[in-house]
């Protein structure tokens, strides 16, 4: 799912592009102008969703960066930026249009509490890098209370019902809006929009309802990412407690170890130094592999500096499509610095030697 075709604007789209596009799409499936309409109420929430990632600048770089979402690709299963459309209730996306055209949800109570982002950085060898794998981060975070499951309420003592929403967590009502009456619903500031509050609180959390733990997590890397990119593992990150949702976690490719090759774009190079002798009558040489085999390569007799033989398909992965680049090996030829007196000889009678004159242009 891509949200500029969600949004129906091009990749080039201005800021203020984006958000016209979204409010004339957000008021089209608003449900309250389609009571019962199931289609309308996706849409919307597609929409308000594909807003939030491009109307925040380094979020929608990091779309744009990570590529198109079309081919989810081995790496979907902890949910990366390939689910930027999961998890996201209607709820929140009422509630980002109004916050996004202005009218925040006033005193009718705090909004869903989202935990803080944790961010991991990583290093990848060059095989990760090219060819995908699984990682296994350590990672220290806010989880949710295990003695009292979140509620941040004494298990012995227990919970009572909330008498300001009567138990039922929400509060709605109609706000009057420049783009007309909307219903708003939002969590009952006094119980957090659980519908209970404690008699007593959690000893071990101290009423927060979190406590810090290590947890080793196992994340799906796709073939292809490059220093820079990150994957974004929704719902992975610090709980804030009661009756909030956790953030996200971020895998932040710090650094790739490309080792002897360079990378240009999803092709490697590979600089294979061969001796004089060697690029006149050429021959078969030895080369390593991104995943750690060699290959057998000819090269052809008379080889000049600067070659590329490429070897097909042996690159690095396409992030998020098929197929992989191209191994290129570019040959440079050693120049000795020094030569014996015997060496001398033989070089100057190769001099002398009708072929090895430089022919004029
Ligand atoms: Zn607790
Ligand atoms: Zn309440």
């Amino acid at each position: 799912m891509n949200p500029y075709e969600v949004l129906g604007v091009d990749r080039s789209a201005s800021a203020e592009d984006i958000k016209k596009a979204y409010r004339t799409a957000a008021m089209k499936n608003h449900p309250d102008r389609n009571p019962g309409d199931h289609q309308a109420e996706e849409r919307f929430k597609k929409v308000a969703r594909a807003y939030e990632v491009l109307s925040d600048p380094s979020r929608r770089e990091a779309y744009d960066r990570y590529g198109t979402t079309e081919d989810p690709g081995p790496s979907s299963g902890m949910g990366g930026m390939h689910d930027i459309f999961s998890g996201f209730g209607l709820d929140d996306a009422l509630r980002a249009f109004m916050e996004n055209f202005g009218f925040s949800s006033g005193g009718s109570g705090p909004r869903v509490i989202h935990g803080e982002d944790v961010t991991v950085r990583v290093n990848l060898d060059l095989e990760e890098a090219a060819l995908g794998g699984r990682r296994e981060i350590e990672v220290e975070r806010n989880v949710s209370c295990s003695e009292c499951a979140g509620s941040g309420a004494d298990k012995a003592s227990g919970t009572e019902s909330c008498r300001q929403c009567n138990g039922m967590g929400k509060v709605s009502s109609i706000r009057n809006t420049l783009l007309g009456s909307f219903r708003t619903v939002s969590q009952c500031h006094v119980c957090g929009g659980r519908g209970t509050i404690p008699r007593k609180l959690c000893s071990n959390c101290r009423g927060r309802g979190y406590e810090k733990k290590k947890s080793t997590i196992s994340v799906d890397l796709p073939a292809g990412l490059s220093r820079g990119h990150y994957i974004r593992l929704r719902g992975q990150g610090h709980h804030p407690g009661q009756s909030g949702v956790p953030g996200d976690l971020k895998l932040f490719i710090n650094s790739i170890d490309y080792g002897p090759f360079e990378r240009e774009e999803d092709n490697l190079v590979y600089p294979l130094t061969i001796s004089y002798p060697q690029a006149v009558l050429g021959g078969e040489f030895t080369i390593p592999l991104p995943d750690g085999d060699s290959l057998k390569i000819k090269v052809d007799t008379g080889t000049r500096a600067g070659t590329r033989f490429k070897q097909k398909h042996h690159g690095m992965g396409r992030l998020n499509r098929r197929g992989r680049g191209d191994l290129l090996v570019e040959i440079d030829i050693h120049v000795p610095g020094k030569v014996k007196r015997s060496e001398k000889e033989l070089l100057k009678e190769l001099e002398e030697s009708s072929s090895f004159k430089v022919k004029k242009n």
